[in-house]
């Protein structure tokens, strides 16, 4: 693949018309506007159909009547914002073109109109702002991971995700532990949200049986903890199977065949982090007698260690990044942050532009899941434009 320096970019790119660049399917850019809007709308509600599947999915209960239109007045206001950042890149580079600067540069080719198109996430409701910051900013700490990782000057692994992930665990389970007594919490979206702290003391239990008093949950501590994790292996394996199935499903025995026992590596890493963290904590309850927001540390520490059945970078680092939103909405909470600055939104803008611009310069590095969503959001157009670039440049070297 190729990797667009801004010299090259520049030496390659900066007088070409925009409809060889931006918009190379169509000559004229009011065309480009058109079949590009009509490419998103078609794009954006195919790929938040999914997203929104699989979060009802996930909440495991059917949805009443009302909350059926709640989900879908959401679907079309999700879809709305999808479209528009899409759309807008093709539209805002011709204008800027004609406007502003009279040749494409480094910066303000995508950069520019992708962290200005951000804007658009205020068609979303701020609690969904809060999760879709929270995907981003782990997207970019990914991309910056790749980049240091290509300059040479770290090698990822598996090991070292591992312990990346333990002790983001311990620090994010201890938060959440803590505001779960906040009035006014952010959302959160994770395997499973650890019970609140128990205010029950007894005495110090021996053995295996029965539960402390100070256990944060009812029936016996055994229970507790092999029925947490088969159901999270379950779901685990039941993610990885549908992958595995979905796209064989015209061949039901090829489908079946192409089950392995690797398969269950996805199973194993779900349903060991949240069996190690509920062994620990019943296990420091049951010695202590009562219960702490601190027993978080040891446990969700001792739990990260389940991702190394299933090593993933961006999982590896979105404990931290959840981290830093626990802290921040803190920070907004005790007055730390004036409540009318926009921070979310910016940090936003600032993240998609930082993105696009990896998915169009610098592919290499790129997460895999922004290549994704461009292609689906765009249906494909994102990946004319860049055929486009990696021509121009290519023709230059
Ligand atoms: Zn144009
Ligand atoms: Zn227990």
């Amino acid at each position: 693949m190729v990797e667009a320096s801004k010299h090259w970019f520049e030496k390659a790119c900066s007088h070409a018309p925009c409809n060889t660049l931006i918009h190379p399917w169509t000559q004229k850019c009011t065309d480009a506007t058109a079949s590009m809007l009509m490419s998103c709308i078609k794009g954006s509600y195919k790929f938040y159909a999914m997203v929104y599947l699989i979060q009802i999915l996930m909440k495991g209960k059917k949805l009443g009547k009302q909350e059926m239109i709640e989900q879908f007045k959401l679907y079309l206001k999700s879809g709305i914002f999808g479209l528009t950042v899409g759309s807008s890149f093709v539209t805002l580079n011709c204008i800027f073109r004609a406007l502003f600067f009279s040749k494409f540069s480094y910066y303000t080719t995508v950069l520019l109109p992708c962290t200005v198109s951000g804007l658009a996430v205020y068609f979303e409701p701020p609690y969904r702002r809060v999760m879709v910051v929270n995907l981003f900013v782990n997207l970019v700490f990914e991309y910056w991971l790749r980049t240091l990782e290509m300059k040479g000057w770290l090698r990822r692994s598996p090991g070292k995700e591992t312990f990346i992930f333990m002790l983001g665990s311990a620090a994010f389970f201890y938060l959440m532990r803590l505001e779960r007594e906040n009035t006014k919490r952010t959302p959160l979206f994770w395997f499973f949200t650890p019970p609140r702290v128990s205010k029950e003391v007894g005495e110090p239990v021996i053995g295996i049986k029965g539960r402390s008093p100070a256990c944060p949950h009812k029936g016996n501590c055994i229970n507790y903890v092999l029925k947490g994790t088969a159901q999270l292996f379950g779901v685990g394996c039941l993610m990885t199977t549908l992958r595995t199935i979905l796209p064989r499903i015209l061949t039901p025995t090829k489908a079946l065949k192409s089950l392995r026992l690797s398969h269950l590596k996805l199973g194993l890493f779900f349903g060991g982090y949240i069996g190690i963290y509920r062994l620990v904590i019943c296990l420091l309850c049951r010695t202590y007698g009562k219960d702490s927001a601190l027993y978080a540390l040891p446990a969700g520490f001792f739990a990260g260690a389940a991702l190394r059945a299933s090593p993933s970078t961006p999982i590896a680092l979105a404990p931290v990044t959840s981290s830093f939103q626990i802290l921040g909405s803190w920070a907004y909470q005790k007055g730390m942050i004036p409540e009318h600055w926009p921070l979310v939104e910016l940090l936003y803008c600032l993240c998609q532009g930082l993105l696009f611009h990896a998915r169009v310069m610098h592919e290499d590095v790129c997460p895999r899941y922004i290549i994704n969503l461009m292609h689906t959001v765009t249906s494909s157009k994102a990946d004319e434009i860049q055929a486009a670039f990696i021509q121009r440049i290519l023709r230059t070297l």
